[in-house]
């Protein structure tokens, strides 16, 4: 893996050295805000600022639309044969692959992933959804229908136009590639709202997609507000669909905003609750609990599929716990993020951390207990650090017990049987992914169909490939991520009757 050889001095020397790209990036360039505002970029490690970045707003979400727009209209990326766009696709995975460590740095800087989660998983990921989107291109058809004789119907699929796409920070490059990689794919052109907490990968990738040969304007990504850029993004005449990745509240105001504008899509990635179940059958508790603790304090809990409610069977409930305890600090220790043997970072930002620290006070308040962590890291005071954090006595009623805390901190609650634990794990406005462990998979087989949830993982937690549909039911989402049904949603059908009489 490139850059798996550096260690922290190397990283923090490269950290002080790197080239951050801080326009707005519409027809190809770089740009300043029209207003010429500019935010500081936090690294929530220390607090020390990393760049000072441009801060769009409406108009220059305006000339980002109208860039797409005319990009789209004389179909300089969606007339190019199939093949054409390919190569393009695939020296575009390749440039982010070979500047995977810049693209890791930028993350980890913006919003304090641990560098070797950035290169390990984000970067990698990244890569692999550009290239599975790119093979795909030429493998979408319509169909012939079986029509009278002296006509004919075909069925095309067609891209959607400009798309919106307006992403998270808790995986900045990859949830924005998730979006941007099936829209170019399908032939659309697209205008990137990245958060404005971590907008720096983003606005790197729109370089490497021109680099790679993509035209100008098929491509924007304008950083600013979500209140602002993000609002005039959703509410523009001209765009298409708006592809969404972030909280259920926001998912909300967009389905408003499309009405209140032009009817445009809107899908929704949204937020989680997710199970994690552990029945007294599981074969091996130990392998359980390791995948536990991934499960919820990976990304420090900033995981919109976070395994954060740990449903275990009232005969494993004690010694889960304990052994749960007792290895948590073999699997995360905090640190500097910059260092490739730290395991868990701080949260994006003081905000987070004040959000994070307040929920569990508002768990221990309604009487759960702090069976582990709960305060900021004392050694790290500068830093927006949250301990790993278990709460136990949770009961399903408790607000931590159902609403997402999005943070390093895990609720047990103790169920009897599987019945009981199918109608506690289905108690929540979520739906996004569930776990299962048991060595019956007969039981396994029963649970899937009864778990209300987009995304199941048996005896694992987090596993999957592109072939996977990845989103929600209920409030988690009205769309899927990755696989070809999600290429589908950047796409809609043509039906065309010719009359041959
Ligand atoms: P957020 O909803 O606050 O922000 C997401 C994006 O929406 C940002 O770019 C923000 O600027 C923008 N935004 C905010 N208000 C807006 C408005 N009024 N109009 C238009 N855009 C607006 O979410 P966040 O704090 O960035 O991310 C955390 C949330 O994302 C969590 O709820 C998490 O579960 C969710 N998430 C979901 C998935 C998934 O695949 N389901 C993946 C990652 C994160």
């Amino acid at each position: 893996m490139i850059g798996s050889a550096l260690d922290h001095s190397d990283w923090v020397e490269k950290a002080r050295t790197l080239t951050i790209d801080t326009g707005l990036f519409i027809d190809g360039a770089f740009v300043s805000a029209q207003s010429g505002q500019v935010m500081s970029c936090l690294y929530p490690a220390n607090g020390a600022c990393v760049a000072q970045v441009s801060f769009g707003g409406a108009a220059d979400i305006d000339r980002a639309v109208e860039s797409a727009k005319a990009a789209w209209t004389d179909g300089r990326w969606r007339h190019l044969p199939p093949r054409r766009r390919m190569d393009i696709f695939r020296r575009f995975a390749d440039l982010v692959e070979a500047h995977g460590p810049e693209l890791a740095l930028l993350d980890t800087l913006a919003m304090g992933k641990p560098i070797t989660d950035a290169l390990t998983i984000d970067v990698p990921e990244a890569v692999v959804t550009i290239r599975y989107f790119g093979e795909c291109i030429d493998k979408v058809s319509g169909a012939v229908t079986n029509s009278p004789f002296d006509a004919t119907q075909m069925i095309s699929r067609e891209p959607l136009g400009v798309v919106g796409a307006i992403s998270a920070w808790n995986y900045p490059l990859l949830m924005a590639v998730w979006k941007i990689a099936p829209a170019l794919a399908a032939g659309n052109c697209v205008v990137l709202k990245p958060s404005e907490r971590a907008p720096l990968s983003c606005l790197f990738l729109a370089k490497l997609f021109v680099e790679a040969g993509g035209p100008a304007g098929v491509f924007n990504v304008v950083n600013g507000a979500g209140a602002d850029a993000g609002k005039a993004l959703a509410l523009h005449p001209d765009i298409a669909k708006i592809s969404f990745t972030g909280s259920t509240a926001v998912g909300k105001q967009l389905m408003i905003y499309s009405g209140q504008s032009n009817l445009k899509r809107v899908s929704l990635e949204t937020g989680g609750k997710s199970p994690q179940i552990f029945m007294d059958d599981l074969e091996d508790l130990d392998t359980a609990v390791d995948y536990a603790i991934r499960g919820i304090f990976d990304n420090a809990g900033q995981v919109c599929n976070a395994g954060s409610r740990l449903l275990v069977h009232e005969r494993l409930h004690d010694e889960f716990i304990a052994r749960f305890i007792q290895r948590t600090p073999d699997l995360y220790q905090p640190g500097d993020p910059l260092d490739p043997q730290t395991s868990l970072g701080p949260l994006a930002c003081r905000a987070q951390q004040q959000t994070v620290l307040d929920w569990i006070g508002t768990g221990v308040g309604g009487g759960a207990s702090l069976a582990m962590g709960g305060a900021p890291d004392e050694n790290r005071p500068d830093g927006a650090y949250v301990s790993p954090t278990l709460l136990t006595a949770v009961t399903p009623q408790m607000s931590v017990g159902r609403e997402e805390i999005f943070g390093p901190v895990a609720v047990v609650i103790p169920f009897k049987d599987e019945a009981d634990a199918i109608r506690i794990a289905n108690d929540s406005p979520y739906g996004l992914a569930a776990s299962i462990w048991t060595a019956d998979l007969k039981r396994a087989h029963r649970m899937i169909k009864d778990l209300e949830a987009g995304v199941i993982w048996v005896n694992c937690f987090g596993d999957g490939d592109m072939t996977q549909p990845f989103g929600g039911y209920k409030q988690s989402g009205n769309t899927r991520d990755k696989s070809m049904e999600c290429l589908a949603g950047y796409m809609q059908s043509k039906a065309a009757w010719l009359n041959l009489a």
